[in-house]
């Protein structure tokens, strides 16, 4: 005879005296307890197990084996043959609250779209879910799913559960055709919704509270729907709300007023960074004239070799390119962050240096790459202070080099 599953019929037992008919030892090492009777709901039908205590251990995991007996697998052992049992009640109710949620939100999304519900999770600590049988569920869909389960959760009509035979099946006006056999468990939203299922469920509809659709997510050809009930989903609108209240105080505004203040602060945003773009270009444009100013005379070219700390790859880039309009000008900039060196060449053409030449030289030297073209190079890589000490130690060689080689 399997434990005999007294949450079934009564789910409002969360103390009760348990007489230990067996310990199994299983096979990851920890404990299981087997009672003639239970109230604590294992594992199943997509909702978690109950959680609590039995005598002095805690009843960490609950769960079905093949046989039907039901496992309550505890933290320490328990040598008595009775001891007090007692079930994590805020966690039951938030169970009860999602999965007689979840029947409800599965008839408000057949009835308004005929949306099928193909699987559901009922879980508490993170969203319960369940996977509607559509690739798409709109805005309008959802808002309208949840007002009428929310109708029909202040209506607070009765939610029954009973047995029927297979014989009986037919009678019965079920959501999906149940798939087990023998005595099937209904449970039965007040002639609105027939489901064949094990779960412990709310016994009025008024207990649910509250049903929230949280998000929409296509997963595949299904889309699932993340949604709280109950305590949990006033906690999360009242989490929801303080924030709104937070937002708004910083706006100096009311939540109505949130999105307004939003748009103006987001063209503002925009006018200013339009603002700082040009403000750093024409900073750029200054700052090559002024280095391209300071170039020294070297073999015929204006030579400059500039190097910088901190300065982010894309500013020497940008530096770089600007003096590429400099009369006679071959620039090689630098900077380090203490770990990295980044290189940007400038050559103008005429002068008869390329500047990917010049840069592949300067690289070689620290073992980085980089490249470009006979105008503009950039490249870089990981080194010390020591080379950077050094970076320009031998860039006068590098262009009297190329200068020779390009000579006829
Ligand atoms: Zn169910």
């Amino acid at each position: 005879m399997s434990t005999e599953r007294a949450y079934l019929d009564d789910p409002f037992t969360f103390e009760f005296s348990a007489e230990i008919t067996g310990q199994r030892k299983l096979g990851d090492g920890r404990t299981g307890l087997l009672l003639a009777k239970t109230y604590f709901y294992p594992t199943g039908g997509g909702q978690e197990h109950d959680s609590g205590t039995i005598g002095s251990a805690n009843v960490i995991d609950v769960f079905a084996d093949e046989a039907g007996d039901v496992i309550h697998v505890v933290d320490r052992d328990v040598n008595e043959t009775e001891a007090q049992a007692i079930i994590d009640q805020t966690r039951r109710l938030a169970f009860m609250q999602h999965h007689s949620g979840q029947h409800l939100l599965t008839q408000a999304f057949q009835r308004i779209g005929n949306l099928e519900t193909v699987s559901a999770k009922i879980s508490i600590d993170s969203p319960s879910t369940i996977d509607l049988q559509t690739t798409q569920v709109g805005d309008e869909a959802i808002m309208r799913a949840e007002d009428w389960a929310n109708s029909i959760i202040r209506q607070d009509r009765v939610v029954k559960s009973y047995w029927i035979t297979d014989a009986q099946i037919p009678a019965v006006p079920f959501r999906r055709p149940p798939k087990v056999e023998g005595h099937i468990r209904v449970v039965e939203i007040d002639s609105l919704d027939y489901s064949a299922c094990g779960g412990t469920h709310c016994t009025r509809t008024g207990m649910i509270g509250l049903v929230k659709v949280l998000r929409a997510e296509r997963r595949g050809d299904k889309t699932r729907i993340y949604f709280y009930a109950g305590e949990r989903a006033f906690q999360y609108l009242r989490a929801c709300h303080t924030i709104v209240m937070k937002i708004a105080h910083e706006y100096d505004t009311n939540p109505e007023g949130i999105l307004g203040a939003l748009e103006r602060q987001q063209e503002f945003l925009r006018t200013a960074q339009r603002e700082l773009e040009d403000a750093r270009a024409a900073n750029t444009i200054a700052e090559a004239r002024r280095l391209a100013e300071s170039a020294e005379p070297f073999e015929g070219v204006r030579l400059v070799l500039a190097s910088f700390r901190d300065r982010p790859a894309q500013e020497l880039r940008t530096l770089a390119s600007q003096m590429q309009g400099e009369p006679g000008l071959v620039g090689v900039l630098a900077a380090f962050d203490g770990s990295k060196i980044s290189l940007a060449v400038a050559c103008v053409v005429k002068v008869g240096v390329s500047a990917n030449d010049l840069i592949r030289k300067q690289l070689a030297e620290i073992n980085a790459r980089g490249g470009g073209d006979a105008r503009l190079a950039q490249g870089g890589g990981t080194t010390d202070e020591e080379h950077w000490r050094h970076i320009f130690d031998h860039s006068r060689n590098f262009v009297r080099e190329l200068l020779a080689n390009g000579k006829p």
